[in-house]
């Protein structure tokens, strides 16, 4: 091994291929836009709908949803009507980075989003420097690393980006400490790499993920949320600014892995405008169950938005006790209902059934009743429409068994609903629901989009561009098989495209 790392992976979380392609063919990006000319590329296809929570479990593990359980940091505790902590040691499957590191290899993970290494004389991990979801504070292995990562690029300054909101000088300040974050990002890339060398590296930025959910409505003059004293205060385009950093960090790490290296870039998923019904779906299960707002709730969702017009300095220590609290008084009407929404990214609804045997107070029963329960469901969802722009609501809506077919099923919703993000959803209506207001709770302007990107570089690769997209658990068990390792178990295969004898060049098409 010549360089580093033999075997090397950047992730670029919620990095958008749409605007990384743009920017580089401008010149804007340069580093990603030589990686791009000298790589294999490919459209990745991630989970269907529920792809912003479920994909970084997906790629870490190499099985869909169903096959492992994590889809949501607070999501359903099955068997009860609580929602629980997901944290990445809870994922029921074992990673791919443990089968690569108990087979004697060594491997850095550095802020991967929801992994969790084995603790071994042959791993490293740095775990929430700075990712988009702060679950915890630094997690260092081994521990004394804590202190040299905190000597090198000292502790993250922006934290969790949703305490943001959407005023002029705390964007700014957000967008400055994204740029900031990015550049000394390259510092802890190298720090890594010289503890090294590593059989297999993976290193994620998590930078865009945050720019793209806050800072959307700055650069967006047709979102509702836009104001020209965000212009005033951000300039043109503050998420070009972040993607920037990230592009200059993105050359530091590449020279210094070298030419040797495999390497995979992966843009996870795309962004866009936040346009949902998100806030109003329990309402709307609640209206087509016949089942009255509990009393409480007005009081409750008053003292939330509340809340949330509060600083993020004064949120910050009590949002997870929050979050319990707001929880907690929705428990008892859910084991009262028939069906109910479950949180999930909100690019997305979830709809619980109530199941007799699986909730303590199931309400409906399994088979036919509960099938035809969530056809009618499908239906009455597909029937809203948008006040504003008469278009549908609801684009999809998909069957959890469909869906999430495995051992951990029952952990995840039983309805996924697509909603259609044309455009905003002030209002919805149908005949069965009548109208409702749709108020979005949170200060996220912008929201993924499905689509994903990989780049293969490796002296033995022709770069091009491969025909249909590579599936997203086949990238880590690619990863493997470059190392020599054998996984069994999983749905992921090594992509043979990407592997050191290219088994047909009539799938490469020059682009
Ligand atoms: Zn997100
Ligand atoms: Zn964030």
């Amino acid at each position: 091994m010549s360089g580093p790392a033999k075997v090397a992976c950047i992730t670029l979380d919620a990095a958008d291929p749409c605007f990384l392609r743009e920017w580089a063919d401008q010149g804007l990006l340069p580093h990603f836009a030589k990686l791009f000319e000298e790589s294999l590329r490919a459209e990745t296809h991630n989970p269907e709908i529920i792809y912003s929570g479920t994909l970084w479990a997906s790629f870490n593990t190499g099985v869909w949803p169903g096959r492992h359980d994590h889809y949501f940091p607070l999501q359903t505790d099955s068997g009860s009507y609580r929602l629980r902590r997901f944290m990445p040691e809870d994922i029921s499957v074992d990673s791919i980075w443990n089968a690569i590191a108990r087979q004697g290899q060594r491997v850095a993970l550095v802020d991967l989003p929801k992994s969790r290494l084995e603790c071994l004389p042959n791993t490293l991990q740095v775990s929430f420097w700075g990712e988009h979801e702060v679950l915890s504070p630094l997690t260092c292995w081994p521990p004394a690393l804590e202190k040299d990562v905190l000597s090198v690029v000292g502790r993250d300054r922006v934290g969790a980006c949703d305490l943001v909101r959407q005023r002029p000088d705390e964007l700014r300040k957000l967008r400055d400490g994204l740029v900031d974050r990015a550049e000394r990002r390259g510092d802890l890339a190298l720090a890594i790499l010289e503890k090294g060398p590593w059989d297999l590296f993976v290193f994620n930025f998590s930078e865009a993920h945050c720019a793209g959910h806050q800072l959307w409505a700055a650069r967006d003059t047709a979102h509702p949320g836009h104001r020209p004293e965000l212009r005033a205060a951000l300039g043109e385009d503050p998420l070009l600014d972040v993607y920037q950093a990230i592009d200059r960090s993105l050359g530091r790490v590449i020279e210094a892995l070298g030419d040797d290296v495999f390497l995979l870039v992966l843009a996870t998923h795309g962004i866009g405008p936040r346009y949902d019904a998100a806030g109003a779906l329990d309402e709307v299960l609640r209206r087509l169950d016949g089942v009255n707002v509990p009393k409480t709730s007005g009081p409750v969702e008053s003292v939330r938005k509340a809340w949330h017009r509060l600083p993020g300095i004064v949120r910050s220590p009590f949002r997870r006790v929050i979050d319990y609290l707001y929880d907690s008084s929705r428990q008892g009407e859910r084991a009262r209902r028939r069906f109910y929404a479950v949180p999930t990214t909100d690019n997305c609804g979830g709809v619980r059934l109530n199941l007799k045997g699986r909730e303590p107070e199931g309400q409906v029963a399994p088979g036919t009743p509960s099938q035809e329960l969530c056809d009618w469901l499908t239906q009455e969802l597909l029937a809203l429409r948008n006040v504003k722009t008469g278009a549908p609501v609801v684009r999809r809506v998909l069957h959890g068994d469909d869906l999430f077919a495995g051992a951990y099923r029952d952990e995840f919703p039983d309805l996924m609903i697509e909603w259609n993000n044309e455009a905003p959803i002030p209002a919805l209506r149908s005949q069965t629901v009548g109208e409702l207001q749709v108020e979005s709770c949170g200060p996220r302007t912008g929201d993924h989009r499905p689509q994903g990107l990989v780049l293969a570089r490796a002296p033995h690769l022709q770069p091009g561009t491969m025909h249909g997209a590579t599936e997203l658990v086949d990238l880590a068990p690619t990863l493997a098989a470059h190392l020599g390792v054998q996984l069994s178990g999983i749905q992921g295969q090594p992509v043979p495209e990407f592997l050191p004898r290219p088994r047909s060049f009539m799938s490469l098409a020059n682009a």
